[in-house]
C-alpha cells in the first residue's frame, strides 16, 4: 500500500478535477500506455496500464472517489465501516474481468486481451504459411516366412491427392483465387473501436476469407474448392529381410498432401507379423520342434530339417539323443535389419515313442528288452530340472 502512487498523481489531474477531465486524463494515459506503441517494453506497459486503470476505476466513481478523498488507500475498502464495503479499491488490480463494470468502456475487454497476450489473433498461425500434410498409419500383415526373406508389397491407402485439375488451388481451372475484398489481401479486419479515451483498432481474421487473403470466384468442380480429392492408392513398399512384429516402416512424403507448398505427410507403415504354426522366433533366432523316431534317437541317424526359406538342411543327430535336445544351425535364423549377420536356427528334439507295432517289431523290442532290464535311476533335479 505505501507505495501506491496517489490516483490523481497517477492520472495527472487535481484533486478538484471534474468527470470530463478525468476521463479525459485516462484516454490520453491509456493511448499512452497501449502496448502497441510500447512494443519494446510491454511488461512496464501492462503495469502502467493497470495502474491507470485501476485509479480511473475509483476516480470515475463518485462514491468510491469521494471515499478515497476521504480515507486515501487506507479506506474502509474491507466492509468494516459505514455502509458495508461496497467498493475495493485497495485490493488492487487483479487481471481484465472487472472491465465489464465499465459500462460504456464495453469494447475494453476486446482490446485488453489482444494487447495482453489474450487474444488469439496475435497467437494465430499464419493461414498461408506452409505446413507438413498429416501422416498416415497402416498396419501390414505378413507372413512369418516373408519377414525372413524381405518382400516387395503393394497396399491400398485412402488419402487425400492434390487436386490435378485445380492443381490444389480450388479454383476452377483457368481461373485462380482473387484478392479478398473484403480484407484487401491482408487476411486481416482493422476494427476501430470507439472508446472513452478515444480511437483504437484492434485486428481480427477476416470472416470472409478465413485469413487467407484471397477468395475463389469459381470453385474447381472436380474437387468442390477443397484443392484435394480424396482417393485409394497402391503404393509399393519394400519390407526388408528380418523385420519384426511391431516394426515400422516409414515412407516419406507418401501421407496426406502439404498446405501451402508444405511437404507432405509421412506414412507409417506397422508390420504385423502372422503365427507360424512350426517355427517361432525371439530376436534373430528361429526355433522350431523336430521329432525322430525312437530308434534313430538311440543309434543316432540323419534328418533333414526344414528351413524357413523351404530349403532342407541335412543333419546328424548323434545316438543316444534324449528327447528335449537342442541342436544350433548357425546363422540361419533371421537376418539382422540393422546390420549384415543373421540369427540361428534352433532345434528341439521329441523322441517318438512308438504307439502301434507289427507283431516282428514287436518281438525285437521284447529280445531289445531282456538285454535292459534295469529301471534307469530316477534323476535329481538340477537347476533347470
Ligand atoms: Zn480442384
Ligand atoms: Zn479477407
Amino acid at each position: 500500500m505505501a507505495n501506491k502512487r496517489d490516483y490523481y498523481e497517477v492520472l495527472g489531474v487535481d484533486k478538484t478535477a471534474t468527470e470530463e477531465e478525468i476521463k479525459r486524463a485516462y484516454r490520453k494515459l491509456a493511448k499512452k500506455y497501449h502496448p502497441d506503441a510500447n512494443p519494446t517494453n510491454k511488461a512496464e506497459a501492462e503495469k502502467n496500464f493497470k495502474e491507470v486503470n485501476e485509479a480511473y476505476e475509483i476516480l470515475s466513481d463518485k462514491q468510491k472517489r469521494q471515499m478515497y478523498d476521504q480515507f486515501g488507500f487506507d479506506g474502509p475498502q474491507y466492509g468494516g465501516g459505514q455502509g458495508g464495503g461496497y467498493y475495493s479499491y485497495g485490493s488492487g488490480f487483479d487481471g481484465f474481468g472487472g472491465f465489464s463494470d465499465f459500462g460504456d468502456l464495453g469494447d475494453l475487454g476486446d482490446i485488453f486481451s489482444s494487447f495482453f497476450g489474450g487474444g488469439s489473433s496475435r497467437t494465430r498461425t499464419n493461414p498461408n504459411s506452409p505446413r507438413k500434410g498429416s501422416s498416415l498409419k497402416v498396419n501390414l500383415d505378413i507372413t512369418f516366412e516373408e519377414a525372413y526373406m524381405g518382400i516387395e508389397k503393394e497396399i491400398s491407402i485412402n488419402r487425400n491427392e492434390t487436386c490435378k485439375y485445380c492443381k490444389g488451388t480450388g479454383a476452377k481451372a483457368g481461373t485462380s483465387p482473387v484478392v479478398c475484398s473484403n480484407c484487401n489481401g491482408t487476411g486481416k479486419i482493422k476494427q476501430v473501436i470507439t472508446t472513452p479515451f478515444g480511437q483504437m483498432s484492434t485486428q481480427k481474421v477476416c470472416s470472409t476469407c478465413g485469413g487467407v487473403g484471397k477468395v475463389i470466384k469459381e470453385v474447381c468442380q472436380e474437387c468442390k474448392g477443397k484443392g484435394s480429392i480424396r482417393k485409394t492408392v497402391k503404393i509399393k513398399v519394400k519390407i526388408p529381410e528380418g523385420i519384426d512384429d511391431g516394426q515400422t516402416i516409414v515412407l516419406k512424403g507418401e501421407g496426406e498432401p502439404g498446405i501451402n507448398n508444405g511437404a507432405n505427410g509421412d506414412l507409417y507403415i506397422v508390420i504385423r507379423i502372422k503365427k507360424h504354426n512350426i517355427y517361432s522366433r525371439k530376436g534373430e533366432h528361429v526355433f522350431c520342434e523336430v521329432p525322430i523316431t525312437y530308434t534313430g534317437a538311440t543309434l543316432g541317424t540323419e534328418i533333414e530339417i526344414p528351413m524357413v526359406d523351404g530349403k532342407k538342411e541335412k543333419f546328424k543327430i548323434p545316438e543316444g539323443t534324449q528327447t528335449g535336445t537342442k541342436f544350433t544351425i548357425k546363422n540361419k535364423g533371421f537376418k539382422s535389419v540393422n546390420g549384415s549377420w543373421r540369427g540361428d536356427f534352433v532345434f528341439i528334439v521329441t523322441v517318438q515313442v512308438p504307439k502301434k507295432l507289427t507283431r516282428e517289431q514287436r518281438d525285437l523290442i521284447l529280445e531289445l528288452a531282456k538285454t535292459m532290464n534295469e529301471q534307469p535311476p530316477i534323476k535329481k533335479k538340477g537347476i533347470f530340472g
